[in-house]
Parts: C-alpha cells; sequence; structure tokens
C-alpha cells in the first residue's frame, strides 16, 4: 500500500524530538541536509553515508537555523531517527545484531564503524528525487521547526558547505590547530576529510612512492592524504606536512619502513626486513633512492623539518 507524499508530510512535521531541554532541532536539521543533497545530486542512490558532505552540510544548516544551546551532533539524529520508521540503519559486517537491538550509539566515529549508510522507505526516496514532493516536504520541515527561517532556506541550499570548507584550506595552504579547536567531533571529521581530499588532489591521485595511480568511474581512488608528522601529536594539516600514498605504503610509512632525504631520495635501511614479491611486483627495497613524486604545485613540497623528524624517530639514516 503506497503512503505518498501527505503521509510523509505528517511525518515531517510530526517528529518524535527530545524535548526534555527545549525541542532539540537534530532530526529536522538532518531532513534538510538529505533534501540538501538529494537537490545537489551528491544522494542519487537510497544510501544516506555519514560523509564529509552530510556532516559539513548538517553544520551548515544548524548554525544558520538553530539559536538554542543543543550541542550539534550528527551521530545523534542519524541514529535516533529510525524511531520515526521511515529512515533505516545498514549496519557493517560484524554489527548487525547491536543495530538490531537498537543498542544506542551516540558518537559519530563509533556509528560509521558500525553502520555502512542509513536508507530511507523506498517510497520516500523517489518522493525525495523529485523536485516537486522536495520542495513540498522541504515547506513543511521549515514550517514546523524553523518557521522564522522560511527566507534563508533558498539561499543555504545554493552551495556545499564541503566545497567551502575544502576550498578555503586550499586557499589557506593547509592549517594548524589548538588542543581547543578540536572538541567537536563532526568538525574534526570534515577537517580531516578536506585536508586528505586536497592532498590527493594535488598529488594528481599518484602514491608518491609507488606513483600508481587507480581511480575508479565512480571517482573513489586507492590513494590517501597522508601526515608526515602524526595528526595527533602535531596537529599540522598543512600540506607541506601531507604525502598522497596507498595503502600499503602508507602503512608501510607510518611504520618507519621507509623515509625521504632530503633530495626527496626514497630511503630503505639495509636488513630492515625480508621481503618476495613476484616477478612483475618491485615490492618495496626495489624504490630504494628512487625520487619520490612530488606535487606538481611547488609551493606544497614535502616539509623538509617534517620528514628529516620521520627519519630520525625511524632511525633512517
Ligand atoms: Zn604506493
Amino acid at each position: 500500500m503506497t503512503k505518498g507524499l501527505t503521509y510523509y508530510a505528517k511525518k515531517f512535521a510530526n517528529l518524535r524530538v527530545d524535548k526534555a531541554r527545549g525541542t532539540a532541532p537534530h532530526k529536522p536539521i538532518l531532513l534538510l541536509t538529505v533534501l540538501d543533497l538529494c537537490e545537489k545530486g551528491l544522494i542519487s542512490r537510497n544510501e544516506v553515508y555519514l560523509s564529509p558532505e552530510l556532516t559539513a552540510n548538517f553544520l551548515k544548516f544548524w548554525h544558520q537555523f538553530v539559536s538554542s544551546d543543543h550541542h550539534s551532533n550528527i551521530a545523534l539524529p542519524f541514529f535516533h531517527l529510525t524511531g520515526d520508521k521511515f529512515w533505516h540503519l545498514m549496519p557493517n559486517p560484524g554489527f548487525e545484531a547491536a543495530i538490531q537491538a537498537k543498542v544506542k550509539i551516540r558518537t559519530l566515529p563509533a556509528l560509521r564503524s558500525a553502520v555502512k549508510y542509513a536508507y530511507l522507505d523506498g517510497e520516500l526516496f523517489a518522493l525525495l528525487q523529485n523536485p516537486q514532493s522536495r520542495t513540498e516536504l522541504t515547506t513543511i520541515l521549515i514550517q514546523a521547526w524553523f518557521p522564522e527561517k522560511g527566507n534563508e532556506i533558498a539561499e543555504s541550499f545554493k552551495y556545499d558547505e564541503f566545497e567551502s570548507v575544502q576550498q578555503s584550506l586550499f586557499d589557506s595552504g593547509g592549517a594548524t590547530y589548538k588542543v581547543e579547536d578540536l572538541r567537536d567531533e563532526d568538525r574534526i571529521f570534515v577537517r580531516n576529510a578536506a585536508f586528505r581530499r586536497n592532498v590527493v588532489k594535488l598529488y594528481d591521485q599518484r602514491c608518491a612512492f609507488c606513483k600508481t595511480r587507480v581511480v575508479s568511474w565512480d571517482g573513489l581512488n586507492i590513494v590517501d592524504g597522508a601526515h608526515i608528522q602524526p595528526f595527533s601529536e602535531f596537529r599540522d594539516d598543512r600540506f607541506v606536512n601531507g604525502l598522497a600514498l596507498c595503502k600499503n605504503h602508507h602503512w608501510a610509512f607510518d611504520h618507519g619502513w621507509f623515509g625521504v632525504d632530503d633530495d626527496y631520495r626514497i630511503v630503505i635501511p639495509q636488513e630492515r626486513f625480508m621481503e618476495e614479491a613476484p616477478v612483475q611486483s618491485r615490492g618495496i627495497m626495489g624504490f630504494k633512492e628512487e625520487q619520490i613524486e612530488l606535487p606538481k604545485d611547488r609551493r606544497f613540497m614535502p616539509s623538509m623539518e617534517g620528514l628529516k623528524w620521520h627519519r630520525e624517530k625511524w632511525g633512517l639514516i
């Protein structure tokens, strides 16, 4: 039996929200974000991922629309919207029982490990892909939850906040942070993703060590934006502290299996490990003394100081 637009409009206007400290705005803000991402073509399958785009635009609406002193934690509505019966969670392998038992998950990292994506009732998803019903549902949300913000919504829908964060980070060549800047998990997640995506782009999606570039048709690639000096210790997201590395060589670099000297050549000490590689593969030792791939934009060459710190830490002299 079909439920129709009227049914979901009623649901959107009567979300089950926490009222202990005033009306909690989390659920309507998340739904606005989903509508926004559908409008931008960033959600075109019935799979809502806890992506940097979702999180950054959630924060965008939060800062524009919320005036109460609630804390902007995207994990809360992403989990609790299941109580409204049209939003469902697809567990990651190993978390099926926890999701089915509705074990509460309250933090972004925990939710990202337990849940692959959220999905909507098929009928609601179809309504969100239709511009007219999308506009109607957006209007319902605004009227029910943020009636005084009706004039601002069109402006907010115009831009992608994650793109703005990435661009402003690029314009400043990255950033360093203080401990107190890093208290908000949603923000850390967005900043982290913006750093990584920028570094990968600077190296043209190529591993600095083995130069491999593999990009799938849907834009995924096997290269990470790695830190030379670990973020947990140095809080340094300047691009000069970044290197694009494939998964294998990211892991090897983080474990000190190789370093990079002042001429950007690969340093591998003798007898650090043994390796066997099939004929066509070069393993790690085969790259000794080769120059690493460098960013085309020379302003963002890896920092000598950082690379020296890394060699000394791992005894790669
Ligand atoms: Zn590599």
